[in-house]
């Protein structure tokens, strides 16, 4: 198993702490891996600095080109990342290697074709004499802080569009989950330039805020929670730097009476319980109107109660275990403190067995100013709720904190436009939820972040604008 951080082209043990990696299917060390030293992340982001005096020089042609060789070589060792990421976070087999490796590597070769657009708005004389220019040129060493909960694709959104944009990263993986993250970094270290990426590992509080606070670090992009988000911008305002965050999420899930509710059933089936809940844009927070709250209730319950929980490889498993024991105590608190005020339809209770097991659980009745109706529980956990009129979904809705995902159901063209155009959030579906792909951006509003993941619009936050103006005489 490669434990080992990718300092400046070369693999090397870590000097600090060790930090064991679990399997929450079994609550059993996997592995113990040493984290990076002070001076490890001091090193990743003085070659980052070197790296990037030449890497920023390269033309988008020779930077594509980087991107799908490393979108080929993820692509050749599919299975065997598949095969950590699911032993490391307790993802079912299937769900780590069919439906997260297609998109983390796509994901590369979009932003290989996305490197050869990036364009400035056309030259002109906009004072008599003078030719003025407008560049984008990449911002500088970029650190980068993944989570835990889909690492490998979460390292894809952090990497590709730095490194499409001429950036350099210094790249950290949860200290939970580092497997896939270093094994990856083993396999691109010779096909991506020395220095142009690193990979460390440990702790947030200490090698991450060490990490984001480094002095030649430009940006900072972040994929976690708000609190890690805060840090982030607490970090940039030290120094003035660009700031990328993606963070937490309560996405609702808006049905009107004319919505096709089986629909609606099956998706938070497939949609709110897949990764076992622990997915920032999960539809976690149904909210129905009257007519047909009740059925609904009826139809979640019955699609969430079929779900089947088990260990990654188990036959026919659908849902995992929680990542770890810390994060299933967290999610049992809320369901717990909710207990007594609304309906526990489904669920409730933790799995049995040594892993770290929590049930599908539905809570219907759920007062929408109640502490599990309006923060991210990041569990198997959802939340339904009844509303009158559109403008009732509407005004709880955009009561939240939070602004990442949100889906609106119905029939109606017209109030699917309307809805959707008045949501504050990054992106909102209609009649799904929680499809992706890469040429559309992950986009956050308010306290669920900054900017977007994907898309070319993902370009910005790792390049700046600039003017050149060019006197004749
Ligand atoms: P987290 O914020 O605890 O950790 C994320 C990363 O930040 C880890 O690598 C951690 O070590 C690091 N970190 C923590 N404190 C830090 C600090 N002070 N300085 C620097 N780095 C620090 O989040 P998590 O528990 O790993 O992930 C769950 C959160 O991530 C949820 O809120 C979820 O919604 C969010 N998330 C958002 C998206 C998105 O696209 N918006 C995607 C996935 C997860």
């Amino acid at each position: 198993m490669q434990t080992k951080l990718l300092i400046n082209g070369e693999l090397v043990a870590g000097q600090g702490e060790a930090h064991t990696v679990v399997d929450p299917a079994t609550g059993e060390a996997i592995t113990a891996i040493p984290e990076a030293s002070q001076e490890q992340v001091s090193a990743a982001v003085t070659a980052a600095d070197e790296a990037f005096q030449t890497y920023s020089k390269t033309t988008p042609a020779e930077r594509a080109e980087i991107l799908l060789n490393i979108a080929d070589c993820l692509e050749q060792n599919q299975d065997e990342l598949a095969e950590l990421e699911s032993l490391d976070v307790g993802k079912p087999w299937p769900s780590a290697r069919d439906d997260e490796m297609p998109l983390t590597i796509d994901v590369f070769r979009f932003f290989a074709g996305a490197a050869r657009t990036m364009t400035g708005s056309a030259a002109g004389e906009y004072v008599a004499g003078h030719t003025s220019m407008i560049r984008r040129d990449p911002v500088g060493p970029i650190a980068s802080i993944a989570p835990w909960n889909y690492p490998l694709m979460m390292a894809a959104w952090k990497l590709a569009a730095p490194l499409a944009a001429g950036c350099s990263v210094v790249l950290k993986p949860s200290e939970i989950t580092p497997l896939s993250t270093l094994r990856a970094a083993e396999l691109l270290k010779d096909i991506v330039p020395k220095g142009v990426l690193n990979v460390i590992h440990g702790a947030g509080a200490t090698i991450g805020d060490q990490l984001i606070n480094a002095p030649k670090v430009e940006g900072i992009s972040v994929t976690g929670s708000p609190a890690t988000g805060m840090a982030a911008m607490r970090a940039a305002s030290q120094k003035i730097r660009h700031v990328h965050l993606e963070l937490g999420g309560k996405a609702p899930v808006i049905v009107f009476e004319d919505a096709d509710l089986d629909a609606v059933a099956e998706t938070i089936r497939y949609g709110s319980y897949f990764n076992a809940g622990q997915d920032c844009a999960q539809p976690c927070r149904v909210i129905a109107q009257k007519g047909i709250y009740e059925d609904l209730v009826a139809r979640i319950e019955a699609q969430v109660s079929e779900i089947k929980i088990g260990a990654q490889k188990a036959e026919g498993t659908e849902m995992g275990p929680i990542v770890s024991n810390e994060q299933r105590t967290r999610i049992a608190a809320f369901v717990d403190r909710a207990r007594g005020t609304c309906d526990v339809v489904t669920g409730g209770r933790a799995g049995d067995g040594a892993g770290y097991f929590y049930e599908p659980t539905l809570l219907a009745n759920v007062d929408n100013n109640a502490e599990v109706a309006t923060s991210e529980v990041f569990g198997p956990v959802v939340t339904v709720s009844p509303f009158q009129e559109a403008e009732d979904a509407l005004r709880i809705a955009n009561a939240s904190d939070y602004g990442l995902a949100s889906s609106v159901w119905t029939q109606n063209v017209g109030r699917a436009m309307q809805m959707s155009a008045e949501m504050r959030y990054g992106f909102t579906w209609v009649n799904t939820h929680g499809v992706g792909t890469p040429e559309m951006p992950w986009a956050a509003m308010k306290g669920s972040g900054t900017g977007c993941d994907m898309s070319v619009y993902a370009l910005d936050a790792y390049t700046s604008i600039r003017h050149v103006m060019i006197a004749h005489g």
